[in-house]
C-alpha cells in the first residue's frame, strides 16, 4: 500500500493518508482503525486484553478498507490511535468524546480529566485526522475531482446482551444518494442480512465525520459498518473487501444522474 504523505498533509504520526493522489471518485475514512494506545496513555488502567477488543478500536475495518482502496486506487485517510484516547468520529462537545465508558467497561484512564488534558487530545489526533480529511477534500475540489465520502466501520456482534442479526450495516441520513444504491446492491447478494440505519442510527452521533466533511460540502456519503465476526480473519477481509470493491466499481450515486446537485461538490446541470 502506498503510504506516502504530501507535505502539505498533516505529517503528525497519529493519522495516516494512504494513496493521496487516488483516482477514484471514493474517499474512504477508518476512524477507528487502531487500537494503538501512545506510551503515555499506559493502558488507561484497563487490563491488556482489553485493548483488543471492540472497544478499543473497530476490529478487520483498516484491512477490508485499505484493500479496497487499493484496488480502487482510492485515497484512504486512518486514525493511527485508539477511539479510547479520542474518538475522532465525535463532535467536540460529545460525551463519549473521550469516553469514560465503553460499551460496560469503565475506562480508568478517562475519568477526571483536566480540559487541559482533554484540549492535548484533541490536538494529537484528533485535529490531525479532521485537517487531513478536509485538506484531502479540498485539494480534489479545487481539481474539480468529482468525490464521494464512504467511512468504514465494524461492529461488535453482541452489544449489551443483544444479539446483531445484520452482517453489515449502512448508515445514512437523509441525504440517500450513495446509501439508496449501495443498500440495494448489498441487498441483492444472497445471504447477506443487510441492516439499514443497523446497528445505529445517525440521531445516535455516529455520523460525525460525515456531517462535517461530506454534508457540509455537498458531497454524496455513506457510512459502512461490517459485522467484525465477518472479518475477524484475513479470508473474511478478503471475502467483503472484494464485495464492496466490485459494488464500488459500479456506484453511481443515484441524483448524480440527473441533478443540479451533483457529486463534486459543485452544481452540476440537469440533463433533462
Ligand atoms: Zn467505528
Amino acid at each position: 500500500m502506498e503510504k506516502a504523505r504530501p507535505a502539505s498533509l498533516a505529517s503528525s504520526q497519529t493519522v495516516r493518508v494512504s494513496n493521496p493522489g487516488g483516482s477514484s471518485p471514493f474517499v474512504f475514512t477508518c476512524d477507528h482503525a487502531s487500537n494503538f494506545l501512545p506510551a503515555e496513555f499506559g493502558t488507561l488502567g484497563l487490563p491488556v486484553e482489553d485493548l483488543s477488543r471492540h472497544i478499543a478500536w473497530d476490529p478487520g475495518a483498516l484491512a477490508v478498507a485499505g484493500r479496497i482502496a487499493d484496488t480502487l486506487h482510492a485515497t484512504l485517510v486512518e486514525t493511527c490511535v485508539s477511539r479510547l484516547v479520542i474518538d475522532c468520529n465525535r463532535p467536540l462537545d460529545a460525551p463519549d468524546l473521550v469516553p469514560p465508558v465503553s460499551e460496560t467497561t469503565a475506562i480508568p484512564g478517562n475519568t477526571g480529566l483536566s480540559e487541559k488534558q482533554r484540549a492535548a487530545r484533541v490536538d494529537l489526533a484528533w485535529r490531525p485526522f479532521h485537517e487531513t480529511v478536509a485538506q484531502v477534500i479540498e485539494q480534489r475540489l479545487a481539481r474539480g475531482q468529482e468525490t464521494r465520502l464512504v467511512s468504514v466501520h465494524s461492529f461488535t456482534p453482541v452489544y449489551k446482551g443483544r444479539n446483531r442479526p445484520w452482517h453489515i450495516g449502512i448508515i445514512h441520513d437523509d441525504d440517500r444518494r450513495l446509501a439508496a444504491p449501495l443498500i440495494s446492491a448489498l441487498q441483492r447478494l444472497s445471504g447477506v442480512t443487510v441492516g439499514v440505519n443497523e446497528p445505529y442510527p445517525p440521531a445516535d452521533r455516529v455520523y460525525f465525520t460525515l456531517e462535517r466533511h461530506a454534508r457540509s460540502r455537498g458531497i454524496a456519503c455513506a457510512m459502512i459498518e461490517i459485522r467484525n465476526d465477518e472479518i475477524s480473519g484475513e479470508t473474511g477481509q478478503r471475502k467483503w473487501a472484494d464485495l464492496l470493491t466490485g459494488i464500488f466499481s459500479n456506484l453511481e450515486p443515484e441524483e448524480a444522474r440527473g441533478s443540479r446537485q451533483g457529486a463534486m461538490g459543485k452544481s452540476v446541470q440537469s440533463a433533462s
